[in-house]
């Protein structure tokens, strides 16, 4: 007999969905605040070896060099960022950058890269003026997320792994948070986490395109959720490609992974199907211009047929010496060569690849969002980067403001008692779940997720126009229509994972939606949004972002320039 009501129901003070950089920072600041409070980390895999903290390679921007300076950082994340961001928010994330990285090293026990003089070697990143990325090697994210998720172990922190979060819940009165819906992943069955406090940290991950680099537990649930719940989000058209996605063949999973930024920022050449360097045609920063420029450069060329025999264009490292890129590149060369190719002398073919969403929750510098115990951090969040993220600014960002979500939760749960969930919209939800198992058979979710990868790769990907955003639309509800009709083969509840594609797939056709509708609303080109029937940017003191709700309305807010307005710059006082 299926389950239909939680057959658990557990208490938290503070619950964190999410164990990233900001889920996890998040727990140990809020541990660390007030170490009496209880904790929950709940993750839809296992804690420490899951989500995209732990995938990064490139490394950490942070303004730590004598010659270099948090104007300088604050202004590349705004001009990387079209003027898009919201600039309160951007401070915030290069002012904590430095003590972010501090703690890092000096308490929580990583190390990065170093000269030969002691100092943090930091390298250099595409769309900055300043070499300021911190590393380890090119798999920092490894080290950043072993450390942190060991702490988390050795403290009273509360677990609850292979939990799948499906639905905030809220007061009867829907006037606050009252905790979360879950599945328990292992059972099949549903659990209901009372808390005070609910962080938001599930990671956005735009795994809805053909290729994209995120981990595959992430399909935009919390962004889902968010909307459900009455939230808006902001700037969800603003969808990043990494220009360096392997293309190693639809037999692998390994095509769409991401080649890092670094390859790049060293000096390496993107060449076409020719074997021609093109970038300097297209930008005079070349192979170093942001993302947006070399993506969409790259999908000209592959539009103009100049292909590598997978459809793809080729990155060269080879003219700066082997030895220094397998030296420099280790992780990456090792990648490569599972693929068949050898990066330090030869050539890789690469595509560009569906990276992150920059939009995201709105929300404030406290990481306080507009329903009052929700609190969002990482890249579930909105703002920070506006039309564009730069390398670097990522996982700054996820530790940032998870540990920013940590403090404040810690002070938000004092003196707060547990309040009565909504108990129809517990059924609800458990409704909504339940749905695949009393379905007729339809389509082949395989099916269904090919037509959602097509759609968005082809007519919401690197150029959109308005008809192919309309005809985007119209095939989206088609999916999400066959989804609702679709029936699952296996009737089990423990780990039934085409169950779980089933909830992935709901999620991510979702948040497809509010892409395509914000992109639809946004008639200009910006950073990652580039339409090409609306090629300008659009003047600058005007800009505006999207926010939309769970209906897909979308309205255009005015970016409030706060610290510095188009034309100006904060580093004419700094030497
Ligand atoms: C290949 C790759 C390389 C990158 N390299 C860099 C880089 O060099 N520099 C940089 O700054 N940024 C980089 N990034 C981006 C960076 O990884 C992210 O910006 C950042 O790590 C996101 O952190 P987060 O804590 O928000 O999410 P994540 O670290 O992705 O964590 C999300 C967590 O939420 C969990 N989750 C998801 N859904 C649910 C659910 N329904 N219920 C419960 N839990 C759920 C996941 O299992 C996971 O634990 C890279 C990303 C990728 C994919």
């Amino acid at each position: 007999m299926a389950p239909k009501t939680p057959s658990k129901t557990l208490s938290t003070d503070i619950l964190i969905l999410g164990s990233g950089g900001a889920g996890l920072f998040a727990a140990l600041h809020a541990h660390k605040a007030n170490p009496q409070l209880s904790v929950t980390v709940a993750v839809k895999g296992l804690l420490g070896k899951c989500g995209c903290t732990r995938m990064v390679q490139g490394g950490y921007n942070v303004a730590l060099a004598r010659e270099d300076s948090i104007e300088r950082h604050f202004m590349d994340t705004i001009e990387g960022g079209k003027w898009l961001p919201d600039q309160d928010l951007a401070w915030k994330l290069v002012v904590l950058a430095v003590e972010r990285i501090k703690e890092l090293e000096n308490e929580l026990g990583c190390f990065f890269d170093r000269n030969p003089d002691g100092t943090v070697h930091q390298k250099a990143f595409a769309g900055q003026t300043f070499d300021r990325t911190v590393h380890k090697g090119d798999l920092t994210g490894i080290e950043i997320i072993n450390r942190l998720a060991e702490q988390v172990w050795a403290r009273r922190i509360h677990r609850l792994e292979e939990h799948r979060a499906v639905e905030i819940i809220k007061t009867r009165a829907g006037d606050a948070v009252a905790g979360v819906l879950f599945i328990d992943m292992r059972t099949g069955e549903y659990v209901f986490v009372r808390a005070k406090a609910v962080l938001l940290a599930t990671g956005g991950g735009p795994t809805m395109y053909k290729y994209h680099t995120p981990s595959g537990d992430k399909t935009c649930d919390g962004l889902a959720m968010a909307l459900r719940a009455g939230l808006s989000l902001r700037d969800m058209e603003m969808v990043q490609f990494h220009p360096t996605g392997l293309l190693a063949g639809t037999h692998t999973r390994m095509t769409g992974t991401v080649l890092e930024e670094g390859l790049r920022g060293a000096g390496g050449y993107l060449l076409n199907g020719d074997k021609e360097r093109f970038m300097p045609g297209y930008d005079p920063l070349a192979e170093r211009a942001t993302r947006d420029f070399v993506s969409r450069a790259m999908f000209s060329e592959i539009r103009k047929g100049k292909t590598t025999p997978n459809g793809g264009v080729y990155i060269a490292m080879s003219h700066l010496g082997p030895e220094r890129v397998r030296k420099e590149f280790k992780g990456m060369v090792e990648r490569c060569a599972d693929c068949g190719f050898d990066l330090a002398r030869g050539l890789v073919e690469v595509v560009p690849t569906a990276h992150y969403m920059m939009g995201g929750v709105e929300f404030t510098a406290d990481c306080s969002t507009a329903l009052p115990g929700l609190f969002v951090a990482g890249e579930d969040s909105g703002g920070v980067h506006g039309a564009n993220r730069l390398g670097g600014n990522g996982v700054a960002n996820s530790t940032v403001f998870g540990a920013v979500a940590g403090d404040t939760m810690a002070q938000w749960v004092l003196g707060k008692d547990f309040v009565e969930e909504d108990k129809i919209a517990v059924d609800a939800a458990v409704s909504r779940c339940e749905a695949p198992f009393k379905g007729r058979r339809g389509e082949n979710l395989e099916t269904l997720r090919e037509a959602l990868y097509d759609v968005m790769w082809e007519k919401v990907g690197i150029i959109r126009d308005a008809t192919g955003l309309n005809q985007a639309t119209e095939e989206l509800q088609r999916i999400d229509a066959a989804l609702d009709a679709a029936s699952l083969p296996d009737m089990s509840r423990s780990f039934n994972l085409t169950w779980h594609d089933w909830l992935n797939l709901k999620s991510l056709v979702a948040v497809s939606q509010a892409i395509t509708a914000a992109a639809i609303a946004r008639r200009d080109s910006r950073g990652a949004h580039f339409r090409s029937d609306f090629p300008e940017a659009g003047p600058l003191e005007q800009s505006a972002f999207t926010s939309i709700d769970a209906n897909l309305n979308v309205q255009m807010k005015p970016v409030r320039f706060t610290r510095v307005k188009p034309g100006q710059s904060l580093l004419k006082n700094v030497a």
